[in-house]
Parts: C-alpha cells; sequence; structure tokens
C-alpha cells in the first residue's frame, strides 16, 4: 500500500486570493487534488456545477450533515458549506495530497479530525486592500460584502492558530511561499 497522502488546509478571509492562489497552484503541479465543496449559496455568474462547488438545497445539505457525509462543514455569511468526506479520504488512501480551501471554523474542525494536516493562512496586506479585492471582484452584494468584511476581522486575528502565515501582497511571492510549504517534507 502507498504511503497516505497529505491533507493542506488553505484558509484566509474572503476576498484575500485563496482562489487564485489555489487555481495558480493546480496550473503548475498537476498532480495536488482539491476538494470540491457542497455549498447552500446561490451560484455566481460563471460558476459551472461540480467545478466550483456542488450547489444544493438546505434540506439535501442538512442530509449530508446527518448521514455523516460531510468532513467539516459551517455557515458563512448567511449560507452553508461543506467538504465531502469520501473523495477526501480516497485520495489520501492513493497517497495523493489533498487541498481544502475553506474558513476558519471549517479549517478548527479539521484540527480536532485530521491532526497531522498542513494548516496555511492566508493574510492580505491590510483590510483595506481586501475590502478593494472583494469590491473588485465584482460579485458580491453590499450585504454580503459587509458581512464578509465584518467577519474577516476576526479571521485574521485566529492567523496565528495556524502552522503557517503567508501574506498574499505580492501574488508571485505568495504563490512561492505556498509551494515551498507544501513540498516541503515535514
Ligand atoms: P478568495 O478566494 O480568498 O475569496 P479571490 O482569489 O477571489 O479571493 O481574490 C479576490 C480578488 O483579489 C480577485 O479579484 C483577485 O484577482 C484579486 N487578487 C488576488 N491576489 C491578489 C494580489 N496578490 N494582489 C492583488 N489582487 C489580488
Ligand atoms: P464563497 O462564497 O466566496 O465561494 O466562499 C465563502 C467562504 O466559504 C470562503 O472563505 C471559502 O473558503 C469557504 N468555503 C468554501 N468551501 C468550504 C467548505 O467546504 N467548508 C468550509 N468550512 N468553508 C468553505
Amino acid at each position: 500500500m502507498s504511503k497516505p497522502g497529505r491533507l493542506i488546509v488553505i484558509t484566509g478571509p474572503s476576498g484575500v486570493g485563496k482562489g487564485t492562489l489555489v487555481r495558480l497552484l493546480l496550473k503548475r503541479h498537476p498532480q495536488l487534488y482539491l476538494s470540491i465543496s457542497t455549498t447552500t449559496r446561490q451560484p455566481r455568474p460563471g460558476e459551472v456545477e461540480g467545478q466550483h462547488y456542488y450547489f444544493v438545497s438546505r434540506d439535501t445539505f442538512q442530509e449530508m450533515v446527518t448521514a455523516n457525509e460531510l468532513l467539516e462543514w459551517a455557515e458563512y455569511a448567511g449560507n452553508y458549506y461543506g467538504t465531502p468526506r469520501k473523495p477526501v479520504e480516497q485520495q489520501i488512501k492513493r497517497g495523493e495530497s489533498v487541498l481544502l480551501e475553506i474558513e476558519l471554523e471549517g479549517a478548527r474542525q479539521i484540527q480536532q479530525t485530521f491532526p497531522t494536516a498542513l494548516r496555511i493562512f492566508i493574510v492580505p496586506p491590510n483590510v483595506a486592500e481586501l475590502e478593494q479585492r472583494i469590491r473588485r471582484r465584482g460579485q458580491d452584494s453590499e450585504e454580503a460584502i459587509a458581512r464578509r468584511l465584518e467577519r474577516a476581522q476576526a479571521e485574521i486575528e485566529a492567523a496565528d492558530e495556524f502552522d503557517l502565515q503567508i501574506v498574499n501582497d505580492n501574488l508571485e511571492d505568495a504563490l512561492v511561499s505556498l509551494e515551498a510549504a507544501i513540498f516541503t517534507q515535514h
């Protein structure tokens, strides 16, 4: 049997650039497997079922929680998000590394259930820049932006719970730091 793969958790406030970093990371290292989450959030324009998320109703999400089908889950800005357990466990068993791009509460749950996971927190250069990035992305309503910024403050305060903090100021620098963390043997 092959050596189990590694679980890598990437967390940080909305708009910090997690999705951008993960996309670039996967492009450079196609052997990494990104877990696709389930959410009750409405798809944004251009989001594709099964590629960005599995979009489900609240009832279906609740059924998945009850059936213990989620490795972790959390409520975020009025919607539920969770990691389907089976694909992650299968990849890890096969010796593949798995990336989770999730918020703080879920990352805390992973600390309990998967203590060997590498947990990385992406930090914005400052909160004003974070707000700019969320606005520039242009995909959230004013209400959603306000909720995300409110949550961001508490999330940033939790950054030191993580194995590693990476500041996403210059994108290429942040990517290189992320690669170093993931591909350095522990
Ligand atoms: P998250 O997945 O953390 O919510 P995104 O990856 O969607 O964040 O990034 C939010 C916005 O910030 C996007 O428009 C993205 O292009 C931009 N962005 C990401 N990283 C940087 C960076 N280092 N400098 C400037 N803008 C960035
Ligand atoms: P968005 O609505 O911007 O796609 O995601 C909102 C937040 O939910 C982001 O911080 C994202 O990382 C987080 N998220 C996405 N999928 C999951 C998941 O499966 N579990 C948890 N706990 N958070 C998730």
